[in-house]
């Protein structure tokens, strides 16, 4: 008798103290985004939109497998965004923006909802994938925050895959980069080390327009209710100073919480995203019993309403998705166990 009331005392601390909100199994489900901006109709060729399309799709189907064959929703933040930063489309990993010197510092951020872990990086150069390298500081290291050199030797510590700087070189960042600086009567520097020669390159995708964020971001809902949220770029075109957005500012860019029901992944001009706390903010309506898609709409308002452009993809612990942007367009994508994988671009598009 004893032995079986200790039995159930365990049982209810142990599912008291979960940080994982009980609920019926609703499945997985996964949203992604490529980034928000003055994406109109008309701007990108046909061939570009099939290009995005087909990308975002391709992600897709990668995390879909992922928490298909049980995997946790971390595995699936982390198995997308390594996809889209090979992706030359976006800006994050390959085909990410320059700074004003001609360099590619490169920002990233993971949060566990469960536990609210968190990792993030930022000023990276050499780490192919520096959305691992946010997710090695948030399981091996006592830290959440690492810049710079010092986060480079640490993914180095880590074993984690090192490319040299112009591995990561796109003909059309370069191009952007070389307008946006004349445009603002800087400096333009040599062209990077390693570099394809001039034209060798094809420019598949349109060019640079410095009010289109290519940022990517992912989040996931496993099928054991644990929420996750990741997001990676290279920040903003032309960045001076060490800039650093939102990007790996926990509660800015990127946020996860079972708690209050969200993870979110923000794109915009991260200075306001910042001083909005975006994704924080967001989690606290749906703590607060917003819906994911209501609580996503205020808060692009309220960012709106101190000057930021952007948008947000958010997943509640129920599956359901928000996307919210007050762009012309937000690169787009979500799946949910046994559904359709559904691509969007054009903000007037169904999503
Ligand atoms: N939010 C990013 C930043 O400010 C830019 C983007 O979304 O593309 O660094």
């Amino acid at each position: 008798m004893k032995t079986w009331l200790a039995a159930v005392a365990t049982a209810l601390t142990v599912a008291l103290a979960s940080p994982v909100l009980a609920q019926d199994n609703v499945g997985w489900s996964l949203a992604i985004h490529g980034g928000a901006g003055v994406i109109e109709r008309g701007s990108l060729t046909p061939e570009q939109d099939a290009a995005y399309r087909a990308s975002l799709d391709g992600a897709l189907q990668v995390g879909a497998e992922v928490l298909d064959n049980g995997g946790s929703a971390l595995d699936a933040v982390e198995a997308v965004i390594q996809v889209l930063e090979d992706d030359p489309l976006f800006n994050a990993g390959r085909g990410a923006v320059f700074t004003a010197d001609g360099r590619i510092e490169h920002d990233a951020a993971i949060m566990d909802g469960t536990t609210r872990d968190a990792g993030a990086v930022a000023g990276l150069t050499r780490t192919r994938h520096p959305i691992s390298a946010a997710r090695a500081v948030m399981e091996n290291s006592p830290h959440v925050f690492l810049i710079g050199q010092g986060a480079e030797t640490f993914a180095r510590d880590q074993g984690l895959e090192e490319v040299e700087p112009a591995f990561f070189f796109t003909e059309r960042r370069w191009r952007g980069l070389v307008r946006q600086l004349e445009r603002e009567g800087l400096p333009v520097p040599a062209r990077p080390a390693g570099a394809p020669a001039e034209g060798a390159m094809a420019a598949v995708a349109p060019p640079l327009d410095e009010r289109k964020f290519g940022t990517v971001g992912v989040v996931a809902l496993d099928r054991e209710g644990r929420l996750a949220a990741g997001t990676s770029t290279g920040g903003m075109s032309g960045k001076r100073w060490g800039r650093v957005g939102d990007v790996p500012v926990i509660g800015a860019g990127t946020y996860a919480s079972n708690v209050e029901g969200c993870a979110v992944s923000a794109t915009g001009s991260g200075e306001y995203f910042i001083r909005a706390t975006v994704a924080r903010d967001v989690c606290h309506r749906t703590g607060a019993g917003a819906d994911v898609q209501s609580a996503a709409d205020a808060e692009i308002e309220d960012v709106g309403s101190i000057g930021g452009d952007g948008g947000v993809i958010v997943m509640g612990t129920d599956g359901s998705v928000g996307f919210a942007m007050n762009t012309s367009g937000m690169y787009r994508g979500r799946v949910a166990e046994g559904g359709n994988r559904l691509v969007a671009i054009y903000a007037d598009e169904d999503d």
